[in-house]
């Protein structure tokens, strides 16, 4: 008799007390060693934790799996890792277990009742587990069964385009060229990525306007520059050796403005956990200069920088004559933009836009670095061309020490991209696949991350498989994705660690264990390294120290290749090509640009950049030129008691992972529901702070609502909020998202308040 399961889709509340005091004056420094070192301990015991935190990094060593910033070329310290570096990788290798024992005693609808951070902390997944219709235990399963159904699944639809294949951006290069080949063999171009979610519209601003959708700096040009805007992100979280470089920046002479509607701490004042004068010092202040935006006011602060720098006749004509288009037609819109807009929009000051401008104006050479803060919106292709605008002007573009810096999140999402892991791949690249594997790759293009939701609500689309990640965490609206998954056939997870996507399945659900970036991957022809690309396009090499976590774990590129030979038989030796990874870089030197001679090219220590023609002023533009836009303010209008929310992490989570309750750089202790509100907000509103609130978005009139949120007064512009992801994800209506790039509009989300009734 099957068992009904009886599962909640989002996290529930914490049972800690929240607290809340003021934000600490500086980030890292001797707080976040001692957060670090304890973490390692606990999760890995001293002789794991100094094996694994030592070659964290390293040239030799492996790849932070957390986030995508990159290393440095030269000398590498000892500890070449961040708090949360420490912390992604303690999650990793951690000495606890999750086994067959545990999922018997666990049932499927008990364990979603559990909170994020609790799932994370039971430990590694060890055995393949399958969760049968109607069941709400996961039993054992053995790999070539687990296998085999999926390849009968697969191969029992009525079309390939019926099945989504979703990768998250830790997975690397070999098993990402594998997995979209094995897609693309199987018939369909239905591969969904974390990167849907965050800089896709990055990379279409950057292809539209400089022909390339990819930083065009190096480490060390951003560690030599002048000036570095810091746009919509917060390092101090979200990538905290950013800090360190920051630092050399400023160190070096460099100014450095923030725009964002949160004053971070690490961007105010750091200190270097590597440098004892720093940690026992007071830091170094980093951002001169912070223009404290209201959400989405970023068009707006930037016209009006660039206004005044057309005004001051602060331009590099040569650069502009010479390799650019559209100046006329973008120099006209600006004059017609009125200050009155740009200073209601962008929530700041004529005079501290000013002072941005005279910082610009005095700098010879400027990098802009950014991330989600302007990814997540409506209008996030536009913010991101109108940034490139700025850099234009002045030729900041193509000069040494000057250019774009889109800051990745996940620590390969950018060389998952590159090995062909995305639903509208070129046409050059599907050419070179198709003759290297002697096939032709369906050209039509596949479902984005938020067009595979809607595929599987509506049925369309039966089977999910998930190489990596937390997809019901990562995206919007919990409730219709959770629904979208629940209609599927079959759901397959290809996990470390248990998360809430292994919750909440369709009728049948597969867990599939597989190594981490620490573990020692043998292989047929022995121990294998994978490759992964950082932020700044260099590529290099990761080989992971530890013992695996079961023997029963296979690798990344062992599953796909499993998967394949059991959905496709034997077109590809897929035995062979997950034997050697050599082979499989083989194959992608032939089929990937910039990746010829790759498998000599990645053992050089540290690795390779790949070209980015930008940098050397060639642009791949329909004109060859860079491109000048134009882009209006686009207000978003908010009725009386609206405000715009923005989901943001907290300092003890890693994208979905929670490491703890804390958000520590913003002063918030054992606790995650929380509002940031402003305090004039507040009073115009008869709001009082630690009220236990609703929040509710209406969108195409649906209401989503999120509960008992307690409101915390904190530094924001007016009608401003922010709030933890994913509790707020089920605010987010997925059919809320950026203009051409797809991309859910999560930090501009229009909410409004009431008192919860508990
Ligand atoms: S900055 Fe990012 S990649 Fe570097 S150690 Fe920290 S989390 Fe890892």
């Amino acid at each position: 008799m099957p068992i009904e399961r009886n599962i909640s889709p989002q996290p529930p509340e914490e049972g800690e007390k929240l607290r809340i005091t003021p934000p600490p004056k500086s980030a890292t420094g001797i707080p976040s060693v001692l957060k670090s070192l304890g973490y390692a301990l606990e999760e890995m015991g001293p002789v794991r934790a100094a094996q694994s935190l030592l070659a964290a990094n390293q040239k030799d060593g492996f790849d932070c799996p957390s986030c995508a910033w990159p290393d440095p070329e030269g000398h590498r310290h000892m500890a070449e890792f961040c708090e949360n570096g420490a912390k992604a990788i303690a999650s990793e290798a951690t000495t606890k277990r999750v086994t067959p024992e545990f999922f018997k005693q666990w049932s499927v609808s008990a364990l979603s009742k559990q909170s994020d951070l609790w799932l994370n902390e039971q430990g590694r997944l060890t055995q393949p587990m399958l969760l049968r219709e109607g069941a709400d235990h996961y039993e054992r399963i053995g790999w070539r069964d687990a296998f085999q159904m999926i390849g009968q699944e697969l191969k029992g639809l009525a079309s390939p385009d019926e099945a989504i294949f979703y990768t998250s951006g830790r997975t690397s290069n070999e098993a990402a060229f594998l997995y979209q080949l094995f897609v693309r063999m199987y018939g369909t171009n239905n591969l969904p990525d974390c990167s849907n979610m965050c800089h896709e519209s990055s990379g279409y601003g950057l292809r539209e306007t400089i022909g390339v959708g990819k930083s065009t700096v190096t480490l060390e040009e951003l560690e030599n520059t002048d000036c570095i805007f810091v746009i919509g992100q917060n390092p101090g979280t979200n990538h905290p050796r950013m800090l360190g470089s920051l630092q050399t920046a400023v160190n070096r002479g460099a100014t450095i403005v923030s725009i964002n509607p949160l004053p971070e701490v690490g961007l105010q004042r750091f200190k270097h956990p590597q440098q004892i004068l720093s940690v026992l010092g007071s830091g170094t202040a980093l951002a001169k200069l912070l223009l404290q935006v209201r959400i989405n006011g970023d068009v707006a602060v930037l016209k009006g920088i660039m206004k005044l720098l057309v005004e001051a006749d602060a331009l590099d004509h040569q650069f502009i004559q010479e390799h650019t288009s559209g100046y006329e037609e973008f120099a006209t819109a600006l004059a017609q933009t009125s200050w009155d807009e740009i200073l209601k929009e962008s929530g700041v000051s004529r005079a501290k836009i000013a002072e941005a401008a005279e910082i610009v104006k005095k700098s010879k050479n400027m990098i802009i670095c950014w991330a989600m803060g302007l990814t997540q919106h409506k209008n996030a292709v536009e913010n991101v061309r109108e940034l490139v605008n700025l850099l234009l002007l002045r030729g900041n573009i193509g000069r040494q020490n000057a250019g774009v810096c889109c800051v990745r999140g996940h620590s390969n999402v950018q060389g998952d991209r590159t090995m062909g892991i995305w639903e509208k791949m070129d046409q050059g690249f599907m050419e070179r696949l198709g003759q290297e594997f002697h096939f032709d790759p369906p050209r039509k293009h596949g479902y984005n991350t938020v067009e595979s939701i809607k595929a599987m609500h509506d049925g369309t689309a039966k089977v999910f498989i998930a190489l990596g990640g937390n997809f019901l965490s990562a995206t919007p609206d919990t409730v219709y994705t959770a629904q979208a998954m629940q209609k599927c056939r079959l759901t397959v997870q290809i996990s470390t660690k248990l998360n809430r996507s292994h919750l909440v399945t369709g009728n049948t659900a597969l867990i599939l264990p597989c190594l981490g970036r620490t573990e020692v991957d043998g292989q047929e022809s022995g121990p294998q390294f994978v490759t992964v690309e950082n932020s700044m396009g260099v590529v290099s090499a990761s080989t992971g120290p530890l013992q695996p976590a079961s023997e029963e774990l296979m690798s990344e590129p062992a599953i796909v290749a499993g998967i394949a030979a059991s959905t496709l038989g034997g077109k590809i030796p897929w035995q062979k090509l997950m034997g050697d990874y050599d082979s499989i870089r083989e194959h992608i030197s032939h089929v990937v640009a910039g990746f010829e001679d790759f498998n000599r090219k990645v053992r050089t220590p540290g690795g390779f950049r790949l070209d980015n023609p930008a940098s050397r002023r060639v642009f791949g533009t329909e004109s060859g030129k860079a491109n000048f836009t134009v882009n209006p303010i686009r207000p978003i209008p908010l009725s009386t008691g609206e405000f715009i929310m923005m989901t943001i992490r907290s300092h003890d989570q890693f994208n979905t992972t929670v490491y703890g309750n804390d958000d520590r750089y913003r002063g918030i202790r054992g606790g995650r529901r929380v509002v940031f509100l402003n305090r004039e907000d507040l009073l115009d509103a008869g709001l009082i702070a630690e009220q236990r609130v609703d929040l509710i978005s209406t969108f195409g009139g649906e209401e989503r609502i999120a509960e008992r949120f307690t409101i915390v007064p904190y530094d924001i512009p007016r009608r401003c909020a922010a709030t933890y992801f994913p509790e707020t994800n089920v605010l987010v209506p997925l059919d809320s998202f950026a203009d051409k790039s797809g991309t859910p509009t999560s930090k501009s989300v229009v909410i409004r308040l009431r008192a919860s009734a508990n």
